[in-house]
């Protein structure tokens, strides 16, 4: 058997807190309880947030905290071209389509979809694509194109949650109502997701389940937070004929007032910390972990 692949997957548009602190610290201490492999990999395919001194305090912290991790560090942005390959073969099995309403547009659709009755929103509340560019017709679609307009490229979730059939994940922690063992994946529940945009060939969903497969990652461990994702990277995975890693989603550290830890409060960044005197080891313990 070969051995686990484990990985600690952050985006370098803040600095790291307790949470990836737990969330990292789980994924190393698993990876070297079954004396697999532990990578740490740089979500930055968001050029607008990400910033390279971001980078380089995931490397600090994550090494104060006493984590190695192989080399090289897969850096999203470098890897453009894996997320494009990926998106052309959803393409070609006509399961994409762009739209080109801007924000502004989007959001006086969906109230005025409201005013008219219920509008479903996403597991994380957003609402659920509310425009009608599937049926555009081709020509008008490619004089947009032609045009240069900006544009999201859309998973046709009908068709293809039709061709997937049922799914269901691994899950060895739990979500967020208990949910645990063999989870059916709901992925029509986040309607037309966006998979890429016009000057950004990819998406977080995209990338993760491209990445997760290409590193050969066989157990995902993260946050909660990502629970309901799970469904659409299952998706993904179906459709790419990815192979299929276990999950284990983590309860989140939440701060007093029971909200989840943002990347922005000092008070629990881990710089911050350790810059106050904390050690490694006390941070495992305020964490919970031995
Ligand atoms: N990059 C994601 C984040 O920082 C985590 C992705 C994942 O673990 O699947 O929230």
């Amino acid at each position: 058997m070969p051995p686990p692949v484990f990985r600690f997957a952050p985006s370098p548009n803040g600095l790291l807190h307790l949470g990836h602190a737990r969330s990292a610290l789980l994924n190393y201490d698993a990876a070297r309880r079954s004396r697999g492999r532990f990578l740490l990999r740089i979500e930055d395919i968001d050029a607008t947030r990400c910033r390279s001194q971001f980078e380089a305090a995931i490397y600090e912290d994550l090494g104060w905290l006493g984590i190695t991790w192989e080399t090289p560090v897969r850096r999203q942005s470098d890897h453009l071209a894996d997320y494009r390959a990926a998106l052309d073969r959803l393409a070609a099995l006509g399961l994409l389509y762009p739209s080109f309403e801007s924000r502004a547009e989007i959001a006086a659709l969906v109230k005025a979809r409201e005013a008219e009755g219920i509008w479903l929103r996403d597991p994380d509340g957003a609402p659920l694509y509310p425009g009608a560019a599937k049926s555009l017709p081709a020509s008008e679609r490619q004089r947009r194109l032609r045009s240069g307009a900006p544009f999201a490229l859309r998973l046709d979730m009908d068709a293809a949650c039709r061709l997937a059939g049922n799914l269901t994940w691994t899950e060895q922690g739990s979500g967020p109502g208990g949910e645990t063992g063999e989870v059916v994946a709901r992925p029509e529940a986040w309607g037309d997701v966006i998979l890429a945009r016009k000057d950004t060939p990819t998406s977080y969903h995209l990338s993760v389940v491209v990445d997760d497969a290409l590193q050969g990652v066989t157990n995902v461990v993260r946050g909660q937070d990502l629970f309901w994702s799970t469904a659409v990277h299952r998706l993904l995975q179906a459709l790419l004929d990815l192979p299929r890693p276990v999950y284990r989603h983590h309860d989140l550290i939440r701060d007093g007032a029971g909200k989840k830890l943002s990347k922005s409060s000092a008070a629990t960044g881990l710089r911050e910390l350790r810059l106050r005197g904390m050690s490694a080891g006390e941070v495992r313990r305020l964490i919970g972990l031995p």
